[in-house]
């Protein structure tokens, strides 16, 4: 069975566990080969320092390969910030990025192989062979696409607006301005990775990790090539909801949704997904149990929907997949 899988960072790489713990362990009705495939955000992509820094996908590779902060849930496991505290003194900014040590050397074997030339999934497959994600790992675009985030001008309040860059909102003002837009920087310019529309459409089931609706899902929907790929699969398209009992759990999708005019709720979510039947993304939809969700010529189920650990996310993965029919 081939399972495709949009994902972020830290929802996304969670559920991935999850997924590729059902599916690697060879018994009831998911044994056997099979093959996942995530299709990672890259809107958050950032150079900073001289170095391009790729945080979901680093989420997604780390937390797979078992080199993750899981306190924190992004960053390595035992990091060590000497380098980030040296540039401080040099007051070298951007100051507000945790850059850690060993997060370092990732970023510096990125920048080396890009700048010699390689592509950002060449570059990905490198750096997964030495962590051994059992997942493959694709960028929804090897082009620059990156998220920012239209505010009023910190300097003059609402006469003027000006755009950041996702992580300097997200991080330095923790997604505090009001945001008015996100726009996609470089997506006119771009194409979907060809391998990543491959996998959509060789896919047996097509899964919308719960991660955040607006800026992972929905920056990577601004690459063009992406929703044609999801409109033309013969696969089945289940998303899992990342919005319980109105709230987001980790992170700050609740200002992402107010700001595109979406309410936080699971089916409000869903709506703005949308059915495939209309020119939307979803044939199934699962939210959190307790949750209701009516979504037009959408298949809408309960389950829970908490991914505490990897055995209860294993079953939100099972859920996910029977209701792709898998
Ligand atoms: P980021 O790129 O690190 O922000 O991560 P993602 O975009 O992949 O995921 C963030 C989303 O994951 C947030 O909107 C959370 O609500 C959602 N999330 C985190 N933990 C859980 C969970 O246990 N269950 C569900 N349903 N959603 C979760
Ligand atoms: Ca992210």
């Amino acid at each position: 069975m081939k399972v495709t899988v949009l994902v972020g960072g830290v929802g996304g790489a969670r559920f991935l566990l999850g997924l590729r713990a059902l599916l690697t362990a060879g018994t009831g009705e998911y044994a056997g080969e099979h093959e996942v495939t995530a299709v990672v955000n890259v809107g958050d992509d950032i150079w900073l320092h001289g170095l391009r820094i790729c945080p979901d996908l680093d989420t997604c590779m780390y937390t797979l390969g078992g080199g993750i902060d899981t306190e924190r849930g992004w960053g390595r496991a035992g990091e060590t910030w000497v380098v980030r505290n040296e540039l401080a003194a040099y007051g070298a900014d951007p100051s507000w990025f945790g850059l850690g040590d060993r997060d370092t050397a990732t970023h510096l074997v990125r920048t080396r192989m890009l700048r010699a030339g390689y592509p950002l999934s060449d570059v990905t497959a490198a750096l997964c062979h030495r962590w051994q994600p059992g997942v493959t790992l694709l960028p929804a675009t090897d082009d620059r696409v990156e998220t920012h985030v239209v505010i009023d001008d910190p300097e003059t309040g609402p006469k003027a607006r000006k755009a950041v860059h996702f992580q300097e909102w997200w991080i330095r003002h923790k997604a505090t301005p009001t945001p008015h837009s996100f726009p996609a920087i470089g997506a006119e310019q771009a194409t979907v990775l060809p391998a990543a529309r491959d996998a959509i459409a060789a896919a047996d089931a097509v899964l919308i990790a719960p991660s955040n609706p607006v800026v992972s899902i929905g920056s990577m929907l601004e690459v063009p090539g992406v929703r044609d790929a999801l409109r033309d699969t013969a696969a089945k398209i289940v998303g899992l909801s990342p919005i319980v009992d109105g709230r987001p759990l980790r992170g700050m999708a609740d200002a992402c949704l107010a700001a595109i005019g979406v309410q936080t709720s699971a089916e409000a979510v869903g709506r703005h997904f949308g059915a495939r039947a209309v020119g939307g993304l979803l044939d199934g939809w699962l939210v959190h149990t307790g949750d209701a969700a009516d979504v037009p010529g959408v298949e809408v189920r309960s389950v829970p929907l908490l991914m505490t650990d990897v055995d209860a996310t294993v079953e939100m993965a099972r859920r996910a997949l029977d209701l792709a029919g898998g």
